[in-house]
């Protein structure tokens, strides 16, 4: 399994359309554990493939305190949705950053699971927000959409200047 690179906001390539999972094969289900993976160190509750420069339709979720849920969602499409919910959000995309953001408080969602099987399940809670949020990642969307703009380039701002006082990373030995 391998740790893979997150981007961060305000990364042009997170804003990227994803495009539907064709094959659901061994090097998709490698890519899973490995989002899985960089998802639980990070630490974070979802991952999408958008966020690690994998422009394929594909998120990974797990909620539960006990880190033993694991959600797999390939092509996901949300068919129906109701009530409304406000849950501040952060993302491992936009580091240190929380604000509330409104969402469907109930979704039924249909997609593909791990083994490449269709399925329909209804998410509700924290996890819904998630699923919600990680299929925005897919559209190119991020939770600072919601916010105002003075908010959202204010975020922007910040984080660049954060990132530019943080350690470079270290350069390949030969
Ligand atoms: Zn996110």
């Amino acid at each position: 399994m391998a740790k893979l690179k997150i981007l961060e906001f305000p990364d042009p390539r997170l804003r990227k359309k994803a495009q539907p999972v064709e094959m659901v094969d061994q090097a998709l289900k490698q890519l899973i554990d490995d989002m899985f993976e960089t998802m639980y160190d990070a630490p974070g509750i979802g991952l999408a493939a958008t966020q690690i420069d994998v422009h394929r339709r594909l998120l990974v979720a797990d909620v539960s305190a006990d880190k033993n849920e694991p959600w797999v969602l390939i092509n996901p499409v949300i068919f129906e949705q109701d009530g409304v919910e406000v849950t501040e959000e952060g993302c491992l995309s936009v580091p240190g950053y929380y604000e509330e953001v409104q969402r469907a408080e109930h979704i039924r969602v249909r997609y593909l699971d791990r083994d490449g099987i269709e399925v329909e399940s209804e998410f509700d809670g924290l996890l819904s927000v998630c699923v919600q949020h990680e299929i925005d990642h897919l559209d190119g969307k991020l939770f600072v959409d919601y916010l105002s703009e003075a908010k959202r380039q204010r975020i922007r701002k910040r984080l660049e200047k954060e990132r530019r006082h943080r350690q470079p990373e270290p350069a390949t030995i030969f």
